[in-house]
């Protein structure tokens, strides 16, 4: 038996979530006296693999698969587990790897635990700790199905090398009818320097930037920083900014080292969504504005004066 990471990988590169998820595979096999395999899709970066301690990558190189689908990866990434005898599975808490889990999960009639932060609690019985209520807290959740799936929270762990020299093995899983469904992908703008899942940092804005001509400081400050760019809902609804930077509750979560809030309320349903980045910085000219009490560092000041003295302190660095 072995341990499977599924590594998710973007136009030909595994995605740093992914690399995260391999870390902690090896924690997860080395306590458990075993070796780790990785199913990889369309991607030959195995020496990648090798480093953070992957010993066996199944390669998957088809033209049909180059696109992600959650049916047809499920598929694949189910007869790998067979293959393997693998009875924990380790993927990310990507929104692909959330939807394909529990598509898996079905599949293996698997436990499946998203969003876990730490290495498992035990091994026997497998005790893992993740997120829960809206990341307003923690649960331990014991594993009791013949497999197990663990979604690694993107950052939460972080990336552990452990270099072994890793074997490629072809892979063609079969798969039935059905499992091609995709019409259509847009990639994602992104601007600033990373994706908001793969981001150190974030830049976020809200409403209080009062119309998307004042974005320009926005991302100034992300660019110095190499940071992605973000916001509320509000202004993804009025079109200020693209639907694919509203992050919160509805929108896409935020796991960052660091989330700087400018001009953002903090509304309980924003505050679900961001709250598990570790470092947050507020930026308000209202004293009470309720993302104060969640902050770890707070301005309370205008920030179209703000944000320009911040850039002009960070160049100097
Ligand atoms: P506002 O609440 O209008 O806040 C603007 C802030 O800017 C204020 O605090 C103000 O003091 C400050 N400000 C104004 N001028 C300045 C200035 N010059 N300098 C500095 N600060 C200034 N929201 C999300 O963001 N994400 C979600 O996923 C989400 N999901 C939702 C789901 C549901 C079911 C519902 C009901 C709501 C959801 N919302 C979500 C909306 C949420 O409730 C809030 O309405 C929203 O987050 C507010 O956005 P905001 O902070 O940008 O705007």
């Amino acid at each position: 038996m072995s341990i499977l990471v599924y590594t998710e990988s973007e136009q030909g590169k595994f995605k740093k979530h992914a690399l995260e998820a391999a870390s902690y595979a090896y924690e997860v096999a080395h306590k458990l006296g075993t070796t780790v395999t990785a199913i990889s899709f369309n991607n030959e970066e195995n020496d990648v693999l090798g480093t953070y301690g992957v010993n066996k990558v199944l390669q998957v190189s088809d033209d049909k698969l180059k696109t992600f689908n959650a049916k047809a990866y499920a598929q694949a990434v189910s007869q790998a587990a067979s293959k393997e005898d693998a009875r924990v599975i380790v993927l990310s808490s990507s929104t692909d790897s959330k939807y394909m889990a529990g598509l898996l999960a079905g599949m293996l009639k698997a436990s499946y635990a998203p969003n876990v932060v730490a290495a498992p609690e035990s091994t026997s019985p497998l005790v893992v700790k993740r997120t829960a209520f809206s990341n307003k807290g923690f649960a331990l959740t014991q594993m009791d199905a013949d497999v197990s799936i663990i979604g690694v929270s993107n950052n939460a762990y972080g990336l552990k090398e452990n270099a072994v020299d890793a074997t490629v093995e072809a892979f063609s899983p079969e798969l039935k009818d059905g499992a091609f469904n995709v019409k259509s992908v847009e990639v994602d703008k992104v601007v600033g320097k990373a994706t908001i899942a793969d981001a150190e940092i974030v830049v976020s804005a809200g409403r209080g930037m009062k119309g998307p001509e004042n974005w320009g400081m926005i991302e100034e400050l992300a660019d110095v920083l190499g940071a992605a760019t973000a916001c509320s809902k509000p202004v993804s609804d009025l079109g200020w900014r693209p639907h694919s930077e509203h992050v919160g509750q509805t929108g896409k979560p935020v796991a960052s080292n660091l989330y700087i809030a400018i001009g953002i309320s903090g509304a309980i349903q924003h505050l679900a969504g961001v709250s598990a980045s570790k470092t947050k910085v507020v930026i308000n000219n209202d004293p009470e504005a309720p993302f104060f009490k969640a902050a770890d560092y707070g301005i309370v000041g205008d920030a179209f004066e703000v944000v320009p003295k911040l850039i002009e302190k960070l160049k100097e660095f």
